[in-house]
């Protein structure tokens, strides 16, 4: 008998109008659809009138659901995963399933869709060429800290996941352990009050109560060696000869080389 095939399909963030047809064919096609919760998709197959069986598969009954998916994959059926929104297995369930999936030879299909992680990066106005996705830390304020130490050096991206209730607490975190860097809360993304906060981490601690669903991203370790004095001397010179203002050349550069304001005026008053 041929085998079913798991499909993971992607799911919208919040607007619904990102489901793809693609999505829509599979979900309306599969025998099953496996959801992390089958009240939340129950609204999304209400919306597009799909009408496709649902079990749940959750973190909580991973290891046995996996299990009675593989069975059915191995019956011939198709099976769709979803989660609550965006990538099922990321920062979702789903890691458990796809590896069984993969020991039994079954065939895999990705559906692709929405995901917060890169629509927050892509306009974050934060360097994409390499970043790291890191998803939630640890809700323990020691663990987390442990996490963010880890991190100090790493000089690409991060992005995090985080929770609303949490996020003024780790933007503490992130300035005490990885100082004034740039850093962007990219909130309730495709939905009406999206909305994108740039500034350094000295700033958005201060940014007070925020709600919703969050992406917080900081910038790369930025090492000093890996800073162009000669071109960023040369730009405080050609600054200086159309006549800005010191606190404005060193507001200028700091923000764009995210590098301390000491060392520019250093650079300014020690210029030869
Ligand atoms: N699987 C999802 C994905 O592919 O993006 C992520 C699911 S994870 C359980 C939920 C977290 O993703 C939220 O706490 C938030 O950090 C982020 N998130 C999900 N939707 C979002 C949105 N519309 N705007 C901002 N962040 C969002």
């Amino acid at each position: 008998m041929n085998k079913g095939k798991l499909f993971l399909v992607a799911t919208p963030i919040g607007n619904l109008n990102e489901i793809s047809k693609r999505a829509l064919d599979v979900l309306n096609m599969a025998d099953v659809i496996a959801c992390e919760d089958t009240r939340n998709t129950l609204k999304l197959l209400s919306h597009f009138d799909i009408h496709t069986k649902m079990i749940s598969y959750h973190n909580f009954n991973e290891d046995y659901k996996s299990i009675e998916i593989i069975e059915l994959l191995n019956e011939g059926k198709n099976v769709a995963l979803v989660s609550d929104a965006g990538y099922p297995l990321i920062s979702d369930p789903g890691y458990e399933l796809v590896n069984k999936v993969i020991e039994e030879g079954i065939k895999i299909e990705t559906i692709s869709g929405p995901n917060a992680a890169l629509n927050a990066l892509v306009a974050s106005g934060l360097s994409s060429t390499h970043f790291l996705f890191y998803g939630f830390l640890n809700p323990k304020s020691s663990q987390a800290k442990k996490e963010l130490e880890s991190l100090k050096d790493f000089p690409y991206t991060i992005i995090f996941y985080e929770a609303p209730h949490r996020i003024n607490k780790t933007l503490e975190l992130a300035y005490e352990i990885l100082g004034d860097r740039k850093a962007v809360i990219a909130r309730e993304l495709t939905k009406i009050h999206e909305e994108f906060i740039r500034g350094n981490l000295s700033e958005l601690v201060k940014v007070g109560e925020l709600k919703g669903e969050i992406v917080f991203l900081v910038e790369g370790n930025k090492k000093e060696d890996e800073v162009d004095y000669e071109i960023i001397k040369k730009e405080i010179d050609d600054l200086l000869k159309k006549e800005n203002k010191i606190k404005d050349i060193v507001n200028e550069i700091a923000d764009k080389y995210s590098i301390p304001k000491n060392k520019i005026k250093d650079l300014i008053y020690n210029h030869n």
